[in-house]
């Protein structure tokens, strides 16, 4: 596997392959944070030629292993000014596996205006100059890459937002029928690509064969226990596949977690209107599809395919999160409606759960009501056209609070919280609070033992034990993250002693290592201590591992409780 560079401040930019040198060994998450961490100065400004924007696969990326195709973007986030890393489902991963690049790294930045689309094959890389590409949405802009470089392809780009630099930009991937459905969605990644003139990355994997192991027997005996493990737990076995991620909302809703109208309350009136269970049925009345992955290799499938009144494809089924933050945390309770701005957000290159909780923000601001969906939706037409108030908006939630003088505003770092209210579920709090990457669920996901009860169990609404929980699951975290496998698998993970060793297992296979539970935590540590050691350096105290103030003082309906992690405790988190 080799790092491909390709540094955007030449005329004709500069392309080179390079072994993976120190940073063998590496994948994912690991492998963008160790590259910012070590090449990217902290101090720069994300959008200048300093910083770098690392698209990688995982350890197991392009090999047969089952749900090992997701891709992590890195760089230093405009949003939050640590570092980041967005990680998303779609095709790239398993095809730049293919290709044998570990990492593309895009650096420097062009001199002029002009738009870059860069084409990798079998045979190298073409940069080209294709100012037709401008502003171009995602959708439009996918056609016009099938009619020139056919179907067999997968692509990595950026709608207006990025180009236009909003810190709500997310990069997209497309899936499987090459949609651009998929999105390393936090903390402003696709501003970094923009500012590197970069639209479009195309891969094509056509003529390659899958990564092959060492232990070729070992790695498929393995890969065939782990996908048993997968199919046999009833949440990967069973609830995602059939309702996907949003068969949280009734479940959330019913603890008391779901921040509604900007994190005022914990149970939402019309939850059930656009829950999962009625999301699936819509789909299957309507020819579209409650069951899908969104790359090859994906064995849960949670995703889904959309369809408007009319049995047209709208867009994928709208997550959980999304579902959320456009839905219950802006009071609206149209499913169709929220799938519309789903596609919005989509075809214009922002991160669904930083608008929904911007737009939140704007409701708390007065500018427009609570549970208008259309004048949401017209929120977000203007972040795509780039007027002055569509740019406030894609900066994010913390920005539009300060456009409009709004107190009560859900970021950490930066970054706008997730669909769990801190204050009914402790651990997800303590994540929100101490991740490097500002508030994201997914950096340490409690719910799986604060709610979901898979892997044990501690109470939510207690602060005993979050400490923690929250260390660990953000330790195993980072080393799943590098595997490029979907974080899903930690249900069965988590639960099955014996899924959990079948991927240590195939990862042993495949690189002729002896990993043990123990080396998987001292790699996860490390992915850490490259994120904290970058923070550090970018000015980030302990005063920044901290939730907004209102979390501590206003109580939430209907358990009444306030966040209660002291201070002092967080601050331990780190000190392992
Ligand atoms: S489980 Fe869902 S998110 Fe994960 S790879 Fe499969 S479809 Fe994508």
């Amino acid at each position: 596997m080799k790092i491909l560079r390709i540094n955007m401040s030449e005329d004709a930019p500069e392309v080179k392959f390079e072994d993976l040198g120190q940073y063998e060994g590496l994948g994912g998450r690991a492998l963008t944070s160790a590259i910012i961490s070590k090449e990217v100065d902290p101090l720069c400004h994300p959008l200048s030629a300093d910083n770098k924007l690392v698209i990688a696969c995982g350890l197991l990326g392009g090999s047969a292993a089952a749900m090992s195709g997701r891709t992590s973007v890195g760089c230093k986030s405009p949003l939050t000014g640590g570092i980041k890393e967005a990680n998303s489902g779609g095709q790239a991963g398993q095809v730049l596996g293919r290709l044998g690049i570990a990492a593309i790294v895009l650096e420097g930045k062009p001199k002029g205006d002009d738009t870059y689309k860069i084409y990798i094959n079998k045979n190298g890389v073409k940069v080209e100059k294709d100012n037709s590409l401008k502003m171009l949405p995602n959708y439009d802009l996918i056609e016009k890459m099938k009619k020139e470089f056919g179907e067999k392809i997968a692509c990595v780009s950026i709608g207006p937002a990025g180009e236009m630099k909003m810190s709500g930009a997310s990069v997209a991937l497309t899936d499987m029928e090459l949609r651009p459905t998929r999105h390393a969605g936090r903390g402003g990644v696709g501003a970094v690509m923009g500012s590197k003139g970069v639209k479009v990355i195309v891969l094509d994997d056509t003529e390659t064969t899958p990564r092959q192991p060492k232990n070729v027997e070992a790695f498929k005996e393995a890969n065939k226990k782990f996908v048993a493990g997968l199919q046999k737990h009833p949440v990967t076995g069973q609830g995602l596949p059939a309702y996907g991620t949003n068969v949280l909302t009734n479940i959330i809703n019913e603890v008391g977690a779901y921040p509604t109208y900007n994190f005022k309350e914990g149970r939402f009136a019309g939850a059930r209107k656009i829950s999962g269970e009625v999301e699936a049925e819509l789909e299957k009345q309507r020819g579209g599809n409650p069951t899908h992955g969104c790359h090859r290799g994906c064995v849960i499938r949670c995703s889904g395919i959309y369809h408007d009144k009319d049995g047209h494809y709208l867009t994928k089924q709208p997550e959980y999160e999304t579902v959320w933050a456009l839905g219950g945390n802006c009071g609206v309770d149209d499913i169709d409606k929220i799938a519309m701005m789903d596609f919005l957000c989509d075809n214009y290159g922002v991160d669904t759960i930083e608008m929904g909780a911007t737009i939140a923000v704007a409701m708390e601001a007065g500018l427009l009501k609570w549970g208008d969906a259309d004048a949401a939706i017209n929120l977000l037409h203007e972040v795509g056209k780039g007027t002055h108030l569509g740019r406030i908006i894609g900066n994010g939630a913390a920005f539009t609070g300060k456009a409009f003088g709004v107190e009560r505003v859900p970021v950490v770092k930066g970054q706008a919280l997730p669909a769990y209210d801190p204050r009914a579920v402790q651990g997800i709090g303590v994540t929100y609070a101490t991740s490097p990457m500002g508030a994201d669920h997914t950096a340490g996901y409690s719910i799986a033992l604060n709610v979901l009860k898979t892997g044990g169990f501690v109470d939510p609404l207690k602060p005993e034990g979050q400490v923690e929980l929250s260390r660990n699951l953000q330790i195993a975290t980072a080393f799943v993250d590098s595997t490029g496998m979907c974080l899903f698998i930690a249900f069965a993970l988590l639960d099955q002693p014996e899924t959990n060793q079948a991927l240590l297992d195939m990862l042993n296979a495949f690189y002729g290592w002896n990993m043990t539970d123990k080396d998987v935590v001292e790699y996860g540590k490390k992915v850490l201590k490259f994120e904290r050691d970058f923070n550090l350096r970018a000015g980030f105290t302990k005063e920044h591992d901290r939730l907004p103030r209102f979390f501590y003082k206003e109580p939430l309906p209907p358990h009444n409780t306030v966040f209660q992690v002291k201070d002092e405790e967080l601050d331990q988190l780190f000190n392992w």
